[in-house]
């Protein structure tokens, strides 16, 4: 995608701290951290969202975060990392090229990355429509 700053990244246009390389994909450092050592993992095709990527790609992906994310937390000394993965405007996501951010952690790093919900829970309503939902996405 010829306006994908990611894709600029993969191709060489745009520079990038590297610290992964396979046939499909990569990792680079992110410009702007959360803290220093987080990583960003692509892959080398372009697919905008999380939810329009093939599953065959998430599986690889997840594999690919699967190795890099411990030698960064070795790398920078972290206690632990999040792994994690904004689907959308609303989630947060502001390039639209699927990726999957790892942020070394620390036990006194005082993010706070959840507030809690604090309406009314309705955990069999809400359980319910999903398991339908579910139904017509595997139907699909
Ligand atoms: P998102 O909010 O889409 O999940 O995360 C996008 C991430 O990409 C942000 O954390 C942002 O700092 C990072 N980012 C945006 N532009 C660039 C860039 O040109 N180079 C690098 N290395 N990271 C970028
Ligand atoms: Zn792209």
């Amino acid at each position: 995608m010829s306006d994908c700053i990611f894709c600029k990244i993969i191709s060489g246009d745009i520079q990038s701290v590297k610290v992964y390389e396979d046939a499909e994909f990569t990792a680079f450092l992110d410009i702007n951290p959360v803290q220093p050592g987080h990583t960003l993992v692509v892959p080398k095709a372009h697919f905008a969202r999380f939810d329009d990527t093939p599953s065959e790609v998430i599986a690889k992906l997840y594999q690919v975060v699967h190795k890099v994310a411990p030698a960064v937390a070795k790398a920078v000394d972290a206690e632990g990392f999040n792994a994690s993965l904004n689907n959308g405007l609303a989630a947060g996501q502001e390039v639209f090229h699927t990726h999957v951010h790892i942020i070394p952690r620390y036990i006194k790093d005082g993010l706070v990355a959840w507030p809690r919900y604090m309406g009314e829970n309705k955990l069999e309503q809400v359980g319910q429509k999903i398991r339908a939902a579910l139904k017509e996405v595997v139907a699909k």
